[in-house]
């Protein structure tokens, strides 16, 4: 399949290697590709820079947010909660029109500091903000409640664990579950329509003082039943 992943950041990373892998056409989206890859510094995490990621994986192509959704059959959202709406608007409603978008961006607002808030929660969440925002587009939310590695790479956790799909289309959130299946996700839950991404986006303060108490942010959720 034709993906775009919108993010250049360390989740758009394991997406668009690991999709690469599993032998997907993938296309990463970011503001300006030449600025992109004229980066030397680490990012803020201390992780480097994209243009280090982007020599060891020459099968992945970089484009701007637009060229990159318009080349796709599928898109990801991997960027900053904050900028998501607005990365969105630049890819452009065209080329994200009868799309599946999967999200897995989270409504973080760091602005007062660590840890950081939710800026919708509640009565909405950003993954319904999406929707709205592009009605045309079916809007898949998943992979936010785990850390980008065990994304992609479920098993390096040595035991099975969960994941979670929310969206309003139910063959847009069977592709997305055959995607997580093939990453190796065994445990996929259909929470429901695109409202239910408000619970998995309210799990990020639990997993962000887990990731606190723990020392380390290889760990996920597991639903026993
Ligand atoms: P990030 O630093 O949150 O986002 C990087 C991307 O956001 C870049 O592509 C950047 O564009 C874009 N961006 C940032 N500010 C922008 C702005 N003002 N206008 C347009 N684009 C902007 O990257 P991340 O850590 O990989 O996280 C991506 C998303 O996944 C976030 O929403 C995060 O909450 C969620 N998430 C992360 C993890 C994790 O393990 N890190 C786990 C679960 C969920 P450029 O490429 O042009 O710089």
């Amino acid at each position: 399949m034709k993906i775009a992943v919108l993010g250049t950041g360390m989740v758009g990373q394991a997406l668009a290697g690991r999709l690469n892998e599993l032998g997907h056409e993938v296309v990463v989206g970011t503001r300006d590709p030449q600025a992109t890859l004229a980066r030397t510094e680490p990012d803020g995490m201390g992780n480097p820079p994209f243009k280090a990621w982007h020599g060891q994986h020459p099968g992945v192509g970089l484009a701007t947010f637009a060229d990159a959704a318009a080349a796709s059959e599928l898109v990801i959202n991997a960027t900053g909660g904050a900028a998501t709406l607005s990365v969105l608007e630049q890819a452009g409603p065209d080329n994200l029109a009868g799309k599946v978008l999967v999200d897995i961006s989270n409504p973080l607002d760091f602005s007062g500091g660590f840890p950081p808030t939710l800026f919708v929660k509640d009565t909405d969440s950003l993954g319904e903000q999406v929707q709205r925002a592009f009605p045309d587009t079916k809007v898949v939310k998943t992979l936010n409640t785990l850390n980008a590695n065990l994304m992609v790479r479920p098993k390096d956790l040595g035991a099975d664990s969960t994941v979670f799909v929310s969206g309003d289309d139910p063959v847009a959130k069977a592709t997305v579950s055959e995607l997580l299946t093939n990453f190796g996700h065994s445990d996929v839950i259909d929470l429901g329509d695109i409202s239910t991404a408000r619970g998995t986006e309210m799990l990020l303060p639990v997993w962000l003082r887990l990731m606190g108490a723990l020392g380390t942010p290889m760990f996920n959720f597991k639903i026993v039943r």
